[in-house]
């Protein structure tokens, strides 16, 4: 944190830098030619700003880099509760043209469901192997969903972490949808 801390009040500095030199070469420029603008057209002032830009730039970019490297990196989210006995797969379900594994916790053997307490595998399988697909952020903040098995890729705006509750949600429903039909 110390060094990301670090490092956006040095992208700071230089934007403040960049808005702060032309501004002074304006005041520079009024005062020694009595014309705003003569001081600009110096090699002296196109050069640090080419400088600077150049710095500002490499700052901001080093800085997205840093930052996605570190989310890379980042373990992929599992279960916050692990049930004693484990988790039962039940069903898949098909969304973001990948598969999720929706699963219970397993309490006792013939179990009635219980729609409340079913999740969704947080790692999204590939629809054509059922491998576990994974995940990585380019630089744009876009997520990449890779089969290192058959080589599918899927590129998603939102996390699989993100996707996976939504497709709980989805798996939650169509349980619910089946009970309603079982009872009529
Ligand atoms: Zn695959």
């Amino acid at each position: 944190m110390k060094f990301l801390k670090g490092l956006l009040e040095k992208v700071l500095t230089t934007i403040i830098l960049n808005v702060l030199t032309p501004t002074l070469t304006l005041i520079a420029s009024k005062i020694s030619t009595g014309n705003w603008f003569s001081s600009f057209k110096s090699p002296f002032f196109i050069i640090i700003s080419i400088l600077l830009m150049t710095w500002l730039i490499s700052a901001l970019v080093y800085r997205r880099v840093t930052l996605i490297k570190a989310k890379n990196n980042d373990s992929l989210a599992t279960f916050i509760t692990t049930p004693l006995h484990g988790w039962r797969k039940i069903a898949e379900v098909d969304y973001c043209h990948v598969k999720w594994i929706v699963e219970e916790p397993i309490h006792k053997i013939g179990q009635q469901t219980d729609v409340n307490s079913i999740e969704v595998d947080s790692v999204a399988r590939c629809p054509n192997c059922h491998a576990e697909l994974e995940e990585k952020m380019n630089f744009f903040g876009r997520y990449l969903w890779i089969c290192v098995v058959c080589n599918f890729k899927k590129s998603n705006k939102e996390s699989m972490s993100k996707e996976a509750m939504r497709a709980t949600r989805i798996a939650k429903n169509y349980l619910q949808q089946d009970k309603k039909r079982n009872y009529n």
